[in-house]
This record gives structure tokens, sequence and C-alpha cells, in this order.
């Protein structure tokens, strides 16, 4: 069925929302009270509770697979925007201000949930901190729909707003409206009436945006409100060649940069803990900081993530920025916005092979994980007896890992290489110092990933 089709019905959108939010609360339910003080143990725990392994291994993987293809659809059914949308209705409707505005809030969530969350608490890791960081998200999308009008959570707070809206920008499907002059030549404008905000379907936009304006990817949740709507029929979601925006005059904000100068410096520790020769050489820096300043327990996490996602990528872009400033004459925000634009399909494609290793990896655990669902007795159990662990399937994907690995980083370094041969730029300089940039970025991953897997 023609994807359109289904965006224009009233029911299915709501419908794959509530069942997104019943499923949302069953996992909460699955996690809460199952924890431990044992970091081996949560190490296997992760992976033998129902709730943990469907969320960090499937649901997490498979929303960054789908904003990378096919843009931000996971908006569409996300169970928040329900629940900030209705507790919106019936709220104080206040108006957003300039720190909501600026994107900020969003890429401090974003480092809140990476530092403190994942590696400070193990969310990623312990089922009933999963559970409170679920709640906390729940409470925080329904607060902030009491509060501010329209759609705020989803527009300006949700932590991934950023990643998913960055992502989006390859993908192969756009929101737009068919024909600009039925737009110009509209005068209802049901798709951004103020009428309409409210309405629990063929709502106006409430994500800030005029469907005849939207230029990138980047902000349409893809909702699909304004579909049903426009009583013109002029809004489809149509195809478009594989990262064609980012060959575009794409401008990022600051807050933007900030958030992918550390998802960048994630994406390399997430890569490169996968090989514990790589683990050691990128958590030598983190260990010798922890043990200089002789921090222990969770602490050394928090200073892990520090340094791994905010402080090391920032070196790497402000040297590149400080050489594109002295030579080239380029701006402190166009430097990084180029940087980010040409280095975003190698992090992405670095992402997105996370994502494989994930589901990939996780497969045996499917054996246990009806019969014990909390998972606490399987991970006992697997504690004594590893070997009661199928990796059958493993062993036979595993020439495959490796070629799969190689190609999807090779690809997306060439990616990156045509992003800066179509981007415009004022100087041959910041040119040269992008395409330095992406061989660097990507180089470190080519090394690390044929050392590991082909030789
Ligand atoms: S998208 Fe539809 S409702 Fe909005 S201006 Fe265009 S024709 Fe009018
Ligand atoms: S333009 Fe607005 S209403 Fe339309 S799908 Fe995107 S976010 Fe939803």
């Amino acid at each position: 069925m023609n994807i359109n089709h289904l965006f224009k019905n009233r029911y299915f959108l709501p419908a794959m929302q509530f069942f997104s939010l019943t499923a949302f609360i069953l996992l909460i339910y699955g996690a809460i009270g199952i924890t431990t003080q044992d970091s081996d143990f949560a190490m296997i725990l992760r992976n033998t509770n129902f709730s943990n392994l469907v969320v960090w291994s499937y649901w997490w993987p498979l929303i960054i697979v789908t904003a990378i293809l096919f843009g931000r659809f996971w908006c569409s059914i996300c169970p928040m925007e329900l629940v900030t949308s209705l507790a919106g209705k019936f709220g104080l409707k206040q108006k957003p201000g300039g720190l909501l505005k600026s994107g900020w809030v969003i890429t401090m969530f974003y480092a809140i949930i990476l530092i403190l969350g994942i590696h400070t608490f193990a969310i990623h890791r312990i089922p009933q901190y999963m559970a409170i960081y679920m709640l906390i998200l729940f409470a925080v999308s329904l607060i902030v729909g009491f509060i501010w009008e329209k759609r705020t959570f989803c527009t300006y707070i949700c932590p991934i707003g950023h990643l998913l809206g960055l992502y989006s920008l390859l993908s192969f499907r756009k929101l737009r409206v068919k024909d600009a002059d039925v737009c110009l030549n509209c005068k209802t404008k049901d798709c951004i009436s103020k009428s309409n905000h409210y309405r629990f379907t063929d709502r106006s936009c409430t994500s800030e945006l005029y469907p005849a304006k939207i230029k990138d990817n980047r902000s349409c949740i893809l909702c699909g409100q304004c579909h049903k709507s426009c009583t013109k029929d002029n809004i489809a979601i149509q195809k478009q060649r594989f990262a064609s925006e980012l060959f575009t005059d794409i401008k990022l904000s600051w807050a933007e940069i900030a958030f992918f100068i550390m998802l960048s410096g994630f994406v390399v520790y997430e890569i490169f803990v996968e090989w514990k020769v790589s683990k050691k050489i990128i958590m030598a820096i983190p260990d010798w900081a922890n043990h200089s300043l002789n921090i222990s327990g969770n602490l050394t996490g928090t200073i892990k993530a520090i340094i791994l996602f905010v402080l090391l990528p920032l070196v790497f872009y402000m040297i590149l920025a400080i050489i594109n400033k002295a030579i080239a004459k380029e701006s402190w925000k166009k430097s990084l916005t180029q940087l980010a634009i040409a280095i975003l399909p190698v992090t992405a494609g670095m992402h997105l092979l996370k994502a494989f290793f994930k589901t990939t990896s996780r497969i045996p655990y499917w054996d246990f994980a009806f019969s014990d669902p909390k998972g606490v007795k399987t991970a006992r159990m697997l504690t004594i007896n590893p070997e009661l662990l199928n990796s059958d399937f493993l062993s036979v994907i595993s020439p495959y890992v490796g070629i799969v690995a190689i190609l999807l980083t090779v690809g997306s370094l060439a990616l990156s290489l045509l992003i800066i041969r179509k981007q415009q730029y004022n100087n041959k300089r910041s040119k040269i110092i992008s395409i330095f940039a992406v061989l660097f970025y990507s180089g470190i991953f080519l090394i690390m990933l044929s050392s590991w897997r082909l030789f």
C-alpha cells in the first residue's frame, strides 16, 4: 500500500501511536525492579532482560536505521508525541522562550543522557534504570505538554531531535508539497491554521513549519497531520536521491554543531569498544585521567564520557576550524558546519554499523527471552555456564561481518567526499581541510575494522 494512503488515513498513525504507547508501558513494566550492583552481571543481564534487550538492541538501532534511510518515521508513531499533544490540548499553552527555541535544551538533554544516564548510571545495562529513564521521558513530555503550546517537547526538547534530524538529511524520503503554486493560491492554509492546532487528527503543523517552505528534512517529524488537514490534497511523502539534501546549502545552529561534535565522538567509542585491542587504545586517556585523579566507581564513566565525547572531539574540530580561519578566513560557524556536513555520512554509516553489530550479536539471547523475560535466572545461569549461549549463528555470519563493516566504511567515505565536491565552498583551502577531516575520521575506522576483521 502507498505510504501516502496510510498517512492520510485518520486512524492509522494514532493507532500506531497507541500501540507503541502500550509497548512502551509494557517494556517499563518488564524492567522495573530488575537491578544489580555488580557491573559484570549487568553486562549479561542487559541482554537477558526482555525489555532491555528489545529497547537497546532492537528498538533503538531500528530508530537509527529508519532515520538514515527514510527520515523521521519513528516520530510518526512515537508515544511521546501522542502524550505531549494530548496534554497540550488541555494545558497552559505558554509560548516557548529563547532558550528552548535555540535548540540548546535538546543538546544538553542529549549530553545528560549520554554522560550521566548511559556512562555513569548504565541505563543501557540495568533494566531498572532504563525503566526510570523511560518514565522520566514520559513525565517530561507530559509536563512540557501541559505548560507550553503546540508540540514544544518534540520541537525543542526531545533529546534525540537533533540526532534524527541530522540523519534524516540522508534519507530517501521527504515530505513536501506537490505543487507550490497551489499553496500560493490557497486561501484557507489549513496546514498552518491556528484553529486546527489542537485537533486530535487533521491538525495543522505544530512543529512551526509551513509545508510549502520546508527546505530539508530536519524539523519535520512526519506526524502526517498536515497530510490530512490540507484540503487540496497537496502534501505527499516523496522520493529523493539518497543524501541529496546534503548537497544543498545546509545551515546548522550552534546547538546542532555542538550536538554533532559529541555524536561523532560517541560513534568512534561505540565502534572501538567492539574489539578488545581498540577498546584498550580508546580507553587509554580516560583510564589515565581516572587513575591520575584517583577516581573510582560510577564517576569513572562520567570522566570517560566527558573526555571521549566532549573534550577530544572538541580538540579535533577546533584545530581544523582554527586552521580554516587562519588560512581560508572562514568564520567559525561556517567552518564547523562544513566539517559536520562532510563528516556526517561517516558518522551515520558507523552508527548503522553499530546497529548491525548490536542486533546480530544479541540473536543468541532470544533462546531465553520468552521463557525468562525478567532475565535474572538466565543471567545467573549464563554467568556459570556461558557456553549455554548458542553462538552457531554468529559463527556462520562472522566472515561476512568484516566485509559489511569495510563496505559500509568505504561507502560512507565515498559519500562524504562526494558531498564535499558538491557543496559550495568559498575557498579551495576549506575544501582541502574538509577532505583531510573526512579521510582522518574514516581512516581511524578503516584501520581499526580491517585490523580486527580482516587480518
Ligand atoms: S499545504 Fe495544503 S493547506 Fe497548506 S497552504 Fe498548501 S494547499 Fe493550502
Ligand atoms: S510538516 Fe508539520 S504537520 Fe506536516 S508532517 Fe511535518 S511535522 Fe507533521
